[in-house]
């Protein structure tokens, strides 16, 4: 048999059986798509339950409110994707009226649509002979072809794209595409992968020349970038004093709190002399408690972040984006995970 027969059969083996495979339906294909970009399918599967049931149609989707969407995405970390999907959503009521696109050509033009996700996407729903190449496929590809130019490389996409659009079987697009991607997610897995038991394994140039744990090769990346954050935690009768995010930065319209960067972590001593948070706060607040440091990955950014719960006799000086939440409120407010994690441990403290 050939590579893609080969893989066809084995992906009515074993296939994993997942919502967004019984649909013919572009939209909700996009959605599962989106959502499982940089997640793992156990985590992104409640998240495409949700997402469908609130919004079951594109029109459903772009009517949502910003926040009640950035709520919904709570804890699935790269929140440019959600706004994106609004964004998306809206030109799709606008420019397309209502239909959501099938073509590869049309899906393309899209905010957030890549070539990946229109290739998916337009193979999913209408069976358009266009290859899939993902993580998986990069992998699964380099080391059954024995290849070692980086994936990431300009030369390595073109070599895999072409490699890719000559495997595929273009009558049964969808169904390859979604078997090679199975494939390479449960088979030929980034570690510990199934050999011994893999129907490709004669013809496997990696496993037949003993470099399976080489490839794929792939290009050293962006340096990571280390941020300090002092939070500053002030809960009073008016409520718990919250901010909301501003653009041009990670987590964009999300709220956390009155936040103070600094090029290391501060003690509690020199926060409260820092002359912005004097101009805020005061001069006779008192440090209850401080909390953290917490390590927070992110893409290219690694997050400390600390909490400094204080008192303070004085009302502070609020800038325009913050406000004060009551804490029943506070499950209307999108949060980033750091946020969210520190208020279901700072109310169950505060219950005490
Ligand atoms: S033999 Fe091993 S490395 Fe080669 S395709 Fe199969 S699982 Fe992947």
């Amino acid at each position: 048999m050939e590579f893609g027969q080969e893989i066809i059969a084995w992906y009515h083996q074993h296939k994993r059986s997942l919502p967004w495979r019984e649909t013919n339906d572009p939209y909700l294909i996009w959605l599962s798509e989106i959502i499982l970009q940089q997640t793992r399918v156990d985590q992104g599967l409640p998240y495409y339950y949700r997402f469908s049931e609130h919004y079951p149609t594109v029109a459903d989707f772009a009517a949502a409110d910003e926040g009640e969407i950035l709520k919904d995405w709570q804890g699935l970390g790269y929140y440019s994707r959600a706004r994106n999907m609004h964004h998306t959503a809206k030109l799709v009521m606008d420019k397309h009226q209502g239909r959501f696109p099938k073509s590869y050509a049309e899906l393309i033009q899209l905010k957030g649509i890549g070539e990946y996700t229109a290739a998916a996407i337009s193979s999913f729903s209408q069976n358009e002979a266009k290859a899939v190449l993902d993580g998986n496929v990069f992998r699964l590809l380099s080391r059954f072809f024995g290849f070692d130019t980086p994936i990431n490389s300009t030369a390595g996409k073109k070599l895999f794209s072409d490699l890719a659009n000559q495997l595929l079987i273009p009558e049964h697009a969808g169904l390859y595409n979604q078997a090679v991607m199975e494939f390479g997610a449960l088979h030929c897995k980034p570690k510990n992968p199934l050999c011994e038991t893999c129907p490709l394994q004669t013809a496997c140039v990696a496993y037949q020349t003993n470099r399976i744990a080489e490839l794929p090769v792939k290009l050293k990346t962006l340096k990571v970038r280390e941020r300090f954050f002092n939070y500053v935690v002030l809960y009073t009768d008016s409520g718990l004093l919250m901010k909301k995010r501003g653009p041009n930065d990670i987590w964009q319209n999300l709220y956390d709190f009155p936040l103070f960067e600094t090029s290391a972590l501060l003690g509690p001593g020199e926060l409260v002399q820092d002359s912005g948070f004097v101009k805020h706060f005061g001069s006779t607040v008192t440090v209850k408690n401080m909390q953290g440091p917490v390590k927070h990955l992110l893409s290219h950014q690694r997050l400390w972040a600390q909490f400094i719960v204080i008192e303070s006799a004085v009302k502070p000086a609020l800038d325009q984006d913050w406000i004060w939440v009551q804490a029943e409120d506070l499950k209307n407010l999108a949060q980033p995970k750091l946020i969210f994690e520190f208020l279901i441990n700072f109310f169950k403290l505060n219950r005490n």
